[in-house]
């Protein structure tokens, strides 16, 4: 296991690249701690496989390097990393029965016999496919394929990472939520370091300890569930984590004071920076309904469950609310309070107040 670095890193599938736009990777500069459990958390086209063939080897960058635990790998072959890496679909040899192609990274890097039955053993368990272990791959169901796949991944246990690129997309929801909680466990246990790769951000936040949220090829916040959950860096990741997402609202800052459909807001903190398009955010979770406030009529509740989401319209602009117990129906006048420790301003869509100053 190591400490993985990647240090100025930028890639262009261009053969010529311009501007920012040509590049899948913009400029990443991102430290993966040993033994970590991370999620890489963005939408589609983001750059995320970009990311993880970059650091296995099978994409070179065009600029940058990779070091392993302080030693530059950026021209080893993939094969000279030790890194297990399970793909979206499943990468099995069909011939094989599941017993041999759980074998076969072990047997492939001259793993004693009895050590492969242990370690075959302990990966079909927790896998749940011990009795399909005879079976030849090419009779199994697509699921049950990318099962095998994931345990070629972590029947090792010598790899500098175990890395999944969206692994349970061919998985059914049932089963999909059991092996997730499958990996947690199984991270707790061996603390191998973990880059698991989903758009999904259910995925992403019972995976993870540590979250890396992408967005056009840029890394625009790493933390905790919860730190992403509390103080979104940037309006993206506000608006992507949490559900719903966070209000952004349009305001209009001047001398200091914001103000929202004409209404002066209070901030958790001091304002920095100056110039740039301003916005408030504030999450659902922390807009209350109250006697006073800012006034506003509902146009929709939904009711999701353990609570209600109400969208009420403060002039021109909806607002959305998580309200616990008892609703107030479509069309009636209510007041909103946003919690002052949890109203932050953004420019240009980063964050641009202080916490309690
Ligand atoms: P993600 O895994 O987050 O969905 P990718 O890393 O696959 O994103 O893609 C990032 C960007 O690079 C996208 O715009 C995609 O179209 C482009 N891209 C990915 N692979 C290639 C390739 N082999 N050749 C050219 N462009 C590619
Ligand atoms: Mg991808």
């Amino acid at each position: 296991m190591a400490k993985i670095t990647l240090s100025n890193l930028r890639h262009s599938y261009l053969p010529n690249p311009g501007g920012a736009e040509d590049y899948a990777l913009k400029k990443i500069d991102l430290d993966w701690e040993d033994g970590g459990a991370y999620a890489l958390l963005g939408p589609s086209g983001c750059g995320k496989s970009t990311l993880l063939n970059i650091i296995s080897g099978l994409l070179t960058p065009s600029e940058g390097r990779i070091l392993f635990d302080g030693r530059d790998v950026t021209d080893l072959p993939p094969d000279q990393r030790n890194i297990a890496q399970v793909f979206q679909f499943p990468v099995i040899y069909d011939t094989m029965t599941v017993r041999e192609n759980l074998a076969f990274p072990l047997r492939n890097r001259g793993v004693a016999e009895p050590r492969i039955a242990e370690r075959v053993a302990e990966i079909a368990t927790m896998l749940e496919v011990q009795d399909m272990l005879d079976v030849r791959a090419s009779h199994l169901s697509p699921d049950n394929k990318q099962k095998i796949s994931m345990g070629r991944g972590l029947v090792r246990d010598d790899v500098n990472v175990v890395m999944f690129d969206e692994p349970l997309t061919v998985i059914d929801p049932h089963l999909k939520w059991k092996l997730r909680s499958k990996l947690k466990e199984l991270h707790q246990r061996v603390r191998a370091t973990m880059i698991y790769v989903t758009h999904d951000q259910t995925e992403a936040l019972t995976f993870a300890d540590q979250v890396v949220v992408m967005q056009d090829g840029e890394i625009v916040q790493i933390g905790t569930p919860v730190e992403l959950f509390e103080r979104p860096q940037h309006t993206f990741v506000g608006h992507f984590i949490g559900s719903p997402g966070m209000n952004v609202l349009p305001v209009t800052e001047t001398g200091g004071k914001v103000t929202f459909e004409g209404h002066a807001i209070v901030l958790e903190g001091k304002i920095t920076g100056a110039n740039g398009n301003t916005e408030l955010g504030i999450r659902p979770e922390f807009v209350a309904l109250s006697d006073e406030g800012l006034p506003a009529h509902v146009r929709k509740v939904s009711d999701v469950g353990r609570h209600c989401v109400v969208e009420a319209m403060v002039g021109d602009t909806a607002v959305k609310a998580v309200v616990e117990g008892d609703v107030p129906g479509q069309g009636a006048a209510v007041h909103l309070n946003f919690r002052a420790d949890q109203t932050r301003l953004y420019r240009d869509g980063w964050i641009a107040t202080e916490m309690g100053t």
